[in-house]
């Protein structure tokens, strides 16, 4: 049997991360099968639908870089797969399920299903829902009212008094009673839209799902899609309930948690492979003691048995350690390249947005190296490398004084330095290294001493990054500029 899964999302709100790591999910799944993965909007849900989100679905996997190899973009045999381009189905397949008299027309009004509601409502009604009034009408007198006329919706005459399995393939089997479904839930609307229910059903049919990975949301309405798969006549698929993800604090996860649409994590300079990584290990583990895992392998060690019942648990900073070792893994070139945007709206080479000039670029290039180790989303880099583009604000004469050292002591030190630069920035760090301690030795103090107020001169905090790095990118010009700069103030 040929594997074929499928990521049908509703096109209501922006990608997040619990629609990915679905998607995800059922990507690695088709890939390690040999399979197909499909891609279905369910757009039926016309008052939320915004075409803003079916773009920034594309937007977003289009960057994460893993696609569908069906889907409303690129076609293919079981077309189309978009919900609203497909209802001449729908209302095909339910108005067959009325003629077995597996479904029923439905003439009330939405006055009356309000009354009724507000009746359960203040008399704490046991079972809630439609009444079924309408389940007992004969196909003639439905027909009959369908001439005259009015404009029914179709409900699912539910199988009452029986029970409904499956087997789950991760939560194992399942059973509900039917008499605790909702009651006989609409499949047809009166505008000819389906609904969910029926549309998925439908759908997952008529494509060859053969599995349906999804997020355990919609574990309870699964009993009601394998009644409506009964009733067709039709066998299910393998449903798989993926574990929900949490925050921290045991609730699914949501904003308040922090960030939760793919877009704001690109935003804030999350690479798209440090994502997949870590959502593929949102409810799954793979080998122990390996962390890092690229698509490939990912996609070559995916197995059902590998999923987690328990709620996954999203941890903010788990995942940006996982961005810092994706970043760490990039030529200075290419996370340049990434952070390059950043540094311009940082206004790194001027005004925020503009370009730099070559020497800037150069530069920028350049300071890649310093701060790779430093940083977990390329957002942090502009404020790490300001002080090699513009000359940062001079901090308090204390800040440049040694610990046990004096303020006169502290400009001989600096003086030293200054005779430094020149050569420093022509060696490697190794080599620099040597020949500060070496001159260090010769006047008789310590390296760290020697080096402080050289550092604050240079990039007016006592942290920064590397040093050498650092005088090898500003250039002796400028980095003695700041040091007279400092010993003027030093001085004054
Ligand atoms: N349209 C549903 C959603 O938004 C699909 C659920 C399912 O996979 O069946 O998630
Ligand atoms: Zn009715």
């Amino acid at each position: 049997m040929t594997i074929r899964d499928r990521y049908a999302p509703s096109p209501t709100g922006l990608q997040h991360i619990g629609g990915v790591r679905t998607a995800l999910f059922n990507y690695l799944f088709a890939q390690s099968q040999k399979g197909a993965f499909l891609l279905r909007l369910e757009d039926t849900d016309r008052t939320r639908f915004d075409a803003a989100f079916v773009q920034n679905l594309y937007d977003t996997f289009t960057w994460l870089g893993f696609y569908w190899s069906e889907g409303p973009d690129r076609g293919g045999p079981v077309g189309p797969y978009i919900q609203s381009e497909r209802l001449g189905l729908y209302q095909k397949h339910a108005q067959a399920l009325v003629e077995k008299g597996r479904a029923y027309y439905c003439f009330c009004s939405t006055a009356r299903l309000d009354a009724l509601r507000e009746e359960q409502a203040k008399t704490h009604a046991e079972e809630t829902g439609y009444d079924r009034h309408c389940r007992g009408l004969s196909p003639s007198q439905g027909a009959a009212r369908l001439a005259a006329g009015e404009a029914p919706v179709i409900r699912l005459k539910i199988p009452l008094g029986e029970t409904t399995r499956f087997t789950d393939a991760l939560l194992g089997s399942v059973e509900w009673k039917n008499d605790a479904i909702t009651p006989d839930p609409v499949l047809l609307k009166s505008d000819g839209f389906p609904t969910y229910h029926l549309a998925n059903v439908v759908d997952d049919h008529l494509m060859g799902i053969s599995h349906v990975l999804r997020a355990q949301e919609w574990l309870p309405s699964t009993p009601l899609h394998v009644i409506m798969y009964q009733l067709f006549g039709w066998d299910h698929p393998v449903f798989c309930h993926l574990p929900m993800v949490m925050g921290q604090d045991g609730k699914k996860l949501s904003k308040r948690h922090g960030a939760t649409s793919i877009d704001e994590f690109r935003r804030a300079g999350y690479l798209p492979e440090a994502l997949i990584n870590y959502v593929a290990l949102l409810g799954a583990s793979y080998e122990e003691g390996k962390d890092l895992y690229t698509l490939e392998e990912l996609c070559s060690r995916f197995s059902l048995d590998k999923l987690s019942k328990a709620p996954a648990v999203f941890d903010y900073k788990k995942l940006g350690w996982y961005n810092g070792q994706y970043i760490r893994m990039k030529t200075d070139e290419a996370l340049a390249a990434l952070a390059l945007p950043y540094g311009v709206e940082a206004g790194l080479f001027g005004c925020p947005g503009t370009a730099p000039d070559a020497a800037q670029h150069r530069a920028f290039s350049a300071a890649m190296g310093l701060i790779k180790e430093r940083v977990s989303v390329l957002k942090e880099i502009p404020d790490k490398i300001r002080y090699l583009f513009a000359e940062p604000p001079l901090p308090p004469v204390s800040e440049f004084i040694p610990k046990k050292r004096d303020l006169p002591q502290t400009i001989d030190l600096l003086s030293i330095c200054r005779n430094l630069v020149e050569p420093l920035e022509a060696l490697s760090d190794t080599q620099a290294e040597a020949f500060i301690k070496d001159q260090a030795e010769k006047a008789g103090v310590k390296v760290g001493d020697l080096m402080m107020p050289l550092r604050v001169a240079l990039t007016g905090a006592r942290v920064s990054p590397p040093l050498f790095g650092t005088i090898r990118i500003l250039g002796t010009t400028r980095s003695l500029e700041r040091i007279d700069r400092a010993l003027a103030a030093l001085q004054a």
